[in-house]
């Protein structure tokens, strides 16, 4: 580990000068469906704090954003693209938040909708998007020398800058923030539309379709994932979701960077949406969980162990696991904390599962930022059986709201939470290896009785405060990756 000043002097010495580009489809505090926009949202800044490097990012504009947003945009030019016979014009805002240049493509047919993603067309929205970036390189502020671009709806952003460079050779960076999800089209008919090449064709497409994930992959100078054991977990057929074989392929610019979450924006002792804030005090814990039971009309008492989980509502999060033993966990004293919004498999099931349960479990479907902090500074222990999970933030979060993890080996779980060991006394959390639902009540349970254990209670809650996930270090390990692009 650097001093801070020597790290100060490694990325004056290093970047100084270099301009990155980021890329993606969402980022708070403009709009936000998970954890790529708390990435977005907060990498940018700690790279420009800790390592000297200048980030602008580009975005989409939502119809969300420009409600919100609109009085602080300005407008900088219109570009007019061709899609097939149509014609579109991607128009470019600008604005500046907390020290960051935004640049967002406003295009109403494409963008201006309720919501983020699932829409039929979602693979021509960000193809149209990432070809608009291309057009806006050219006419904004800010000559990049790096494109760094995030998850399938970036992904051809990478490619259409390594066919066509737009200003100058861009090194290119690709972050995988979750492989399962693609964006998948037509091959024939989008390459009309968007008048690719037969020639370039072949990086585009996996299995004869075009496959935005597969361009990124294919075209970054270098790859990288979200935590060092999703890096290697890819490289497997269950884990690669079709493409491990790529990923195979390009695995010597594969590297795997923990995500950290931005420590001020998420502190029990200044978050706004708590009514009681504290920072190592149990006690204050508890007053925030009275207010919550009170809220969500559960039984008042702070006594009472309460588990949460705040999550999409899908399949990769472990709710069959959940679905499988939550009415024989809920037989024991406890409370349950559901907020989540997704699947309506998972959510007829959480729904019915409350009225089964209604003394100890709360379903909250919807999307609630302020309540998600509620619920982080008030649960005792957080739930999270995933059956993948390229890093999670949730657990990252929780451990900020001294909320104990009970996690799935896999991907940044494996990376961030070590199993509590009650004679060594280490550990931050509770894990379970095999994809199994009575691993996960054998935990839920074995948490349980820690819990009412004082002695290893407060030893696991001391590890608990001390776990901390910045930006500290990966931002370093982004800037190492840049500086060496430009030496290469
Ligand atoms: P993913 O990105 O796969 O959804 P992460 O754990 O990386 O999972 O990040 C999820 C982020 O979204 C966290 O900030 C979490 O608190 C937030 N979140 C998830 N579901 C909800 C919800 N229903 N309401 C509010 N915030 C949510």
């Amino acid at each position: 580990m650097l001093l801070q000043k020597e790290k100060q002097y490694k990325g004056d010495k290093l970047y100084m000068g270099k301009k990155v580009l980021f890329v993606a489809s969402e980022c708070t505090p403009f709009v936000k469906t998970g954890g790529l926009a708390d990435v977005i949202g907060s990498l940018p800044q700690a790279l420009q704090q800790t390592e000297n490097i200048d980030v602008s990012v580009m975005l989409p504009l939502y119809q969300e954003i420009w409600d919100n947003w609109q009085n602080q945009l300005t407008k900088i030019n219109s570009l007019p693209l061709n899609v097939g016979w149509r014609k579109h014009d991607a128009t470019i805002y600008h604005t500046t938040h907390q020290g960051i240049p935004f640049y967002f493509i406003k295009n109403d047919y494409y963008f201006s909708r309720h919501g983020v993603y699932g829409y039929e067309d979602d693979g021509e929205r960000y193809l149209f998007f990432c070809q608009a970036v291309m057009e806006a390189l050219k006419v904004i502020d800010f000559e990049a020398d790096i494109l760094h671009a995030h998850d399938w709806q970036a992904g051809l952003a990478i490619a259409f800058a390594n066919i066509t460079p737009p200003t100058k050779q861009l090194k290119t960076v690709f972050t995988i923030h979750n492989i399962k999800y693609q964006g998948i089209l037509l091959k024939d008919a989008y390459a009309d539309l968007f008048n690719i090449s037969d020639e370039h064709i072949g990086g585009l497409e996996w299995d004869g379709l075009l496959n935005c994930m597969k361009s990124g992959i294919f075209h970054a100078d270098k790859i990288t994932t979200v935590s060092p054991t999703y890096a290697e977990e890819i490289t497997f057929p269950f884990y690669g979701e079709g493409l491990d074989s790529i990923i195979r392929e390009r695995k010597n610019d594969v590297i795997g960077i923990l995500n950290g979450i931005d420590l001020n924006d998420y502190n029990p002792n200044t978050d706004p949406h708590l009514n009681t804030k504290y920072s190592y005090s149990r006690i204050k814990k508890k007053e925030n969980k009275e207010i919550l039971q009170k809220k969500l009309g559960l039984k008042v008492d702070p006594e009472i162990p309460m588990y949460v989980m705040i999550t999409r509502l899908v399949e990769q999060k472990g709710l069959h696991l959940v679905q499988a033993i939550l009415d024989e966990f809920l037989n024991e004293n406890v409370q349950f904390v559901l907020l989540g919004t997704g699947d309506y498999e998972f959510e007829n099931f959480f729904y019915h599962a409350e009225k089964r349960n209604k003394e100890k479990l709360v379903s909250y479907l919807g999307f609630d930022e302020a309540l998600a902090r509620q619920i982080y500074a008030s649960g005792d222990f957080f739930v999270m059986p995933s059956l993948f999970e390229p890093c999670g933030l949730s657990q990252l979060i929780a451990l900020q709201y001294k909320t104990v993890p009970i996690v799935r080996e896999t991907g940044g779980l494996k990376d961030t939470v070590t199993p509590f060991n009650e004679y060594s006394l280490e550990g931050n959390g509770f894990s379970f290896k095999n994809y199994n639902a009575h691993e996960l009540l054998e935990q839920l349970k074995y948490s349980l009785s820690i819990y009412q254990n004082e002695e290893k209670w407060q030893a696991l809650l001391k590890n608990v405060n001390k776990s901390y996930y910045s930006w500290d270090d990966s931002a370093h390990a982004y800037a190492d990756l840049y500086h060496e692009l430009h030496q290469a």
